[in-house]
């Protein structure tokens, strides 16, 4: 890991008089994003927190919207491109510390944003809840599932979800209900816009045995599709409404296999870029440019990107 390692104190809202006014939130400066994204690849971040607790998440939004920086919100960095110059501001990462899940009893399960799916799913198992389970595979966290509504094998996140919690820009937290919010193909619609925080899920009951094997089932369907044990973010492009997947439309283009340094497409998935070695922001965009225009001469579809792009690219 690169970086410097402090500690950054932050005033503590509605301290009492005698009571203690500073907390510490970890933070780090500088730190290379390449180490926190899943395709390995991005600059450095000016500074980077790692919150503990809703409450922390509030305090930082509120002294980084004091001190005027921008705020970008991480949570594993399974769906994100990172710009080889990095990001200017802040980055606040959700997945080292926000984990916490909560079983209510009942069917009802709160998690952190920074749970993991798949430890998300493994606990439901054993609990003997079901619902999760075609989602087990996905490497990313609660909080950026939730507000992309991530899903595989006609299961969306969306539809798992009672409630959420959003800190908004000021840092106040609300509670949403999830008749309230609009979740459409790879993309949320809240009616509050910030950072999602926490999530209360309400599954299914099932048995052990039966949850366990449904997410054998469909992590071995995943292996057999898809590059496993690659440096990547998943797909690069949406599938375009109305015809052909990505996939299929960048495989007839000839993409599979092809390169910019070490980026390429997937020889086994066309729609999934993979970093064999030291490939580049720059080496990706440039590969995945290539991808729209052969898909776009040979299909005449434009291509949209599905990762996230953050920092400064050339046109
Ligand atoms: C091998 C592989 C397989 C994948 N398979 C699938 C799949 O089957 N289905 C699928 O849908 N996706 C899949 N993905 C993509 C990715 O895992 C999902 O999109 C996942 O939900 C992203 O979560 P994350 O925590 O990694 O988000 P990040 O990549 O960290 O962030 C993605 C976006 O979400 C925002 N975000 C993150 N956390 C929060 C938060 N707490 N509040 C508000 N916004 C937030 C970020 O600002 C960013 O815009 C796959 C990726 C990989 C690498």
């Amino acid at each position: 890991m690169s970086g410097n390692w402090e500690r950054l104190s932050f005033r503590r809202e509605g301290a009492g008089k005698g009571g203690p006014a500073l907390r510490s939130i970890e933070v780090s400066f500088h730190l290379k994003l390449r180490d926190y994204t899943t395709i390995g690849i991005g600059g450095a971040a000016e500074r980077v927190v790692f919150p503990r607790s809703p409450a922390e998440v509030r305090e930082i939004l509120s002294a980084e919207r004091r001190a005027g920086r921008a705020v970008y919100t991480m949570g594993a960095g399974s769906n994100l491109l990172v710009s080889d110059g990095g990001v200017a501001g802040t980055v606040l990462c959700t997945k080292k510390h926000l984990s916490k899940v909560v079983f209510l009893g009942g069917q009802t399960v709160v998690a952190e944003a920074g749970v993991m799916l798949p430890r998300l799913a493994v606990l439901c198992a054993l609990s003997g809840l079901s619902g999760i389970e075609p989602l087990s595979g996905i490497p990313g966290t609660v909080g950026g599932a939730l507000s992309l509504n991530a899903g595989a094998y006609g299961r969306q996140i969306g539809d798992l979800a009672e409630w959420v919690e959003i800190a908004d820009a000021e840092g106040e937290i609300h509670r949403v209900e999830a008749a309230a919010v609009r979740f459409g193909y790879r993309e949320t619609d809240f009616p509050v816009k910030g950072i999602v925080v926490r999530v209360g899920f309400r599954f299914a009951e099932g048995t052990r045995e039966a949850v366990f094997e449904l997410m054998r089932q469909w992590n071995e369907k995943r292996r057999a599709d898809q590059p496993w044990g690659e440096k990547t973010f998943g797909s690069t492009f949406r599938n375009p409404p109305g015809r052909e997947s990505a996939g299929l439309l960048l495989d007839r283009a000839g993409m599979k296999g092809q390169r910019e340094g070490d980026a390429c497409f997937s020889e086994k998935h066309a729609n999934f870029l993979l970093n064999r070695g030291r490939a580049t922001a720059a080496d990706v965009r440039r590969l995945m440019d290539r991808g729209q225009r052969a898909v776009s001469e040979t299909a005449g579809v434009l291509l949209v990107p599905e990762v996230k792009l953050w920092g400064e690219f050339d046109a």
